[in-house]
């Protein structure tokens, strides 16, 4: 079957980005140094990730030398301040309704940021001239990606996050992606979402014709789902965000891809981290291992799956994934309360 493209690279980053504050020009010659694992399938899994060779034991959570600010422990005071406090916290989760909790079963989260000066990164995935994954009617991903980062940075700053950026890359090199990754990291951000649409591996894809060319497709699978690596620095923080980012999209009734959990994936089977919201571990994915900041990477939805595609198209689904992601960094960066373990 013919190869298709679906090599994330890059060339250059879009214009406006915070002045580079950093070289590291020693780590990064080390990064592109690394080999990549060769891919066979024009479909997302194969091409973000290096060899696995390459993935080492989580580190600790440190953001450019110093402790994250997200994985802070909470100060002995606040302890203090919970421990003298026995009442009960009426907490709303958006699935159940209202729940009775315990204080032991609440725990504080992130402090808060200041969303004007929070640098969110909006990757978007793949490059005009490696576009992803091909829709069933033939539209690139990178289309899909581009559209839907763009929505999302307009909810982010309409929301006050005035430092939200698009990461646009170029260039068709595989070693790109390691620039991307050098982008994020030089500038640096705070946190970083990368964004993608789903496809599947070759064996599922059937043929069709659409406006008399012929293409395939594969209706089987549907859904979002959302990634994090355990061999990225801040796991903790990536793990949390990633929580806030699949609560928000079944909170806007959208369901998760079950399919990377289930044999029938084969090599691209993945860890699920929670069942109820579709969060996955796929610890290779480079712009998830090589990033500093906590990294994210959400797969909007199936563009291979015909009537996901055309929802996916759809500027009204653009605006509920939007609002889902635009809440979830709300929540990210002004949390009050998390529940202890997975939702
Ligand atoms: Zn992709």
């Amino acid at each position: 079957m013919k190869r298709r493209g679906f090599i994330c690279v890059l060339g250059r980053v879009a214009s406006g980005f915070w002045p580079r504050r950093r070289t590291i020009v020693v780590a990064m010659a080390a990064i592109v140094l690394l080999p990549v694992e060769a891919s066979d399938a024009g479909w997302l899994s194969d091409v973000f990730k290096s060899s696995s060779k390459q993935a080492k034991s989580p580190k600790q959570a440190k953001k450019h030398g110093k402790p994250s600010k997200h994985v802070a422990s909470p100060k002995p005071a606040t302890l203090a301040k919970r421990a003298a406090s026995p009442k009960r916290h009426t907490v709303k989760l958006a699935a159940l309704g209202p729940v009775d909790l315990s204080p032991a079963a609440l725990k504080p989260v992130a402090p808060r940021c200041n969303p004007a000066k929070f640098r969110i990164v909006l990757d978007v995935g793949h490059t005009a001239v490696s576009e992803g994954a091909i829709s069933a009617r033939k539209v690139s991903e990178f289309v899909f990606n581009l559209r839907l980062a763009k929505r999302i940075e307009e909810k982010l700053k309409a929301e006050g996050f005035a430092e939200t950026k698009l990461l646009l890359t170029e260039g068709k090199a595989r070693r790109s992606l390691f620039k991307r990754v050098a982008a994020a990291n030089n500038l640096p951000a705070d946190l970083l979402l990368s964004i993608h649409h789903d496809s599947v591996p070759n064996k599922f894809l059937e043929d069709w014709e659409f406006e008399g060319k012929k293409s395939h497709f594969s209706d089987r699978f549907s859904g979002y789902s959302v990634f994090v690596s355990r061999s990225n620095p801040d796991f903790r923080t990536s793990l949390s965000f990633a929580e806030l980012i699949a609560k928000e999209m079944k909170a806007q009734g959208l369901d998760y891809a079950r399919q990377y959990s289930q044999a029938i994936m084969g090599r691209h089977q993945r860890p699920l981290l929670n069942k109820e919201t579709g969060v996955y571990r796929y610890d290779e994915l480079i712009v998830l291992r090589k990033t500093q900041m906590a990294a994210v990477l959400l797969e909007a939805g199936s563009i291979i799956n015909r009537d996901e595609e055309l929802k996916m198209s759809s500027p009204e689904h653009r605006d509920i994934i939007s609002s889902g992601v635009t809440a979830a960094v709300k929540e990210f960066c002004e949390p009050r309360w998390g529940i202890l373990g997975p939702l």
